[in-house]
């Protein structure tokens, strides 16, 4: 479910009207529902109940404090790539022994504070990585906890640029490679101490099958890592796909139940009702790290009609977001639904172009979509814009970072500021 829907022809997420808030702080503006993460982390946490399993939710998808502050106080753990996203995570409250670090380049400094914090297990790339790390421990005289990524050569069937489970991909070790780097740890590195074993396929998969495949193909791995060398959790990854087409109408329950079975998407009860029986033999502690499923449909990006400019071939539509902004449709093609804050009264759709203000072509959310009539003056909301959304924003042609609301029910607060110019330039000389 989302907490977005028209009421009385105008659109709200939860109690509070979209319209209201765009007045009120501007745009470009993220809007948030509070009660859309909860509900998305609670059935996910419901859905693997036959196993026993913890939820690190993928910090780079929305790394804003206070949507870790919400997540950190349902018992989330968190499962974060940088150094930086630690340090939110612990500013946010989440708790470090409940943090696996992934990322393929790992920085001696970023090693080291993980270490001193005291994180749940450093999520390995590659066997160098392991060698390093069991370095930079015996340089603290501590033991590191970790855990090897095991890439299974399995078609995630998503997006190129979110694929991360083909041998041709920089991302983990090839599971062939796997049982030798366990033992060889166990022989050679004496700083780590192997916890665990993880995987993450790619990102926004609609379909179960690559999900079984992979953990088929690596759970008689996980096991004999467990016989072995007394591994204790398998994170199976994150990368679990959400509606991006006609998500403001499927975001009723009751729109989800309606759909043909062939049609319908991966839902979480599907995921788990495939995913435990296959897990739960094992013995292991389960990590999943979703990202995405969390939060992308629990946000909005709302923009406002600048002109509509009528070329010869084309008509644009010119917002006051652009890439800068939400850089998904033209970094991976992503799709953002596009509907008017005010509820259209005719069914009169023409093809247009929605596009920012950006000097780059790629700068466009939308290109010869069917949309309602939409005029200079009117805000818009680009749908199902909560993951990788704000997290990928950026300072290009010096647009300030725009701001972010979060709605709980009828309250509503910013949780970032819009930056000023000032704060745009500050630390250049
Ligand atoms: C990005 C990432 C995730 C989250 O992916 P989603 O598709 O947002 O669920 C999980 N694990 C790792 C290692 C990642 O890099």
């Amino acid at each position: 479910m989302h907490g977005f829907s028209y009421k009385n022809g105008s659109l709200f997420c939860e109690d509070i009207e979209l319209s209201t808030l765009a007045s009120e702080y501007g745009t470009p503006l993220y809007v948030y529902s509070a009660a859309t993460i909860l509900d998305h982390y609670r059935r996910l946490d419901a859905a693997l109940n036959g196993v026993d399993h913890e939820v690190a939710y993928a910090v780079k998808a929305n790394s804003n404090l206070s949507v870790l502050r919400l997540l950190a106080n349902e018992g989330a753990g968190f499962d974060i790539v940088s150094g930086g996203e630690l340090f939110r995570v612990i500013k946010a409250g989440g708790d470090p022994a409940h943090c696996t670090f992934a990322g393929v380049g790992k920085t001696k400094e970023e090693i080291v504070y993980a270490l001193e914090q005291g994180i749940y297990s450093f999520n390995v790339e590659s066997a160098e990585e392991l060698t390093y790390l069991n370095e930079v421990a015996a340089e603290l005289g501590v033991i590191a906890p970790a855990a090897v990524r095991v890439n299974p050569n399995v078609d995630a069937q998503t997006h190129k640029y979110i694929s991360t489970g083909k041998s041709e991909n920089k991302f983990g070790v090839d599971f062939e490679a796997i049982a030798g780097l366990y033992d060889h740890a166990a022989s050679h590195l004496p700083n780590v101490r192997m916890r665990g074993l993880q995987m993450h396929i790619g990102s926004q998969l609609t379909s179960i099958s690559p999900f079984i495949e992979a953990v088929e193909k690596v759970a008689p791995l996980a096991a004999s890592l467990k016989a072995k060398h007394g591994i204790e959790f398998w994170s199976i990854g994150g990368g679990i796909g959400i509606i991006y087409k006609e998500s403001l109408e499927s975001g009723s329950l009751d729109w989800w139940e309606n759909q043909p079975e062939v049609e319908r998407p991966l839902t979480i009860e599907r995921y788990g009702k495939e995913i435990v029986p296959r897990l739960k033999d094992l013995g292991l502690k389960i990590l999943v790290e979703p990202g995405r499923f969390i939060v992308g449909n629990a946000g909005v990006l709302l923009t406002r009609c600048l002109y509509e400019k009528k070329g010869s071939a084309k008509t644009f539509k010119i917002v006051d977001a652009g890439m800068n902004d939400l850089i998904r449709p033209a970094l991976y093609e992503g799709h953002h639904e596009i509907v008017p804050l005010k509820q259209p009264t005719s069914d009169v759709r023409k093809p247009v172009d929605v596009v920012g203000p950006i000097c780059e072509s790629g700068d466009f959310f939308c290109q010869n979509r069917e949309l309602p009539d939409i005029q200079p003056g009117d805000t818009i909301a680009l749908m199902s814009a909560g993951a990788y959304g704000f997290a990928m924003a950026s300072n290009y042609n010096t647009r300030p970072l725009p701001a972010e609301v979060l709605v709980e029910g009828s309250t509503s607060t910013v949780i970032r500021k819009r930056q000023t110019l000032e704060d745009v330039i500050a630390g250049e000389l």
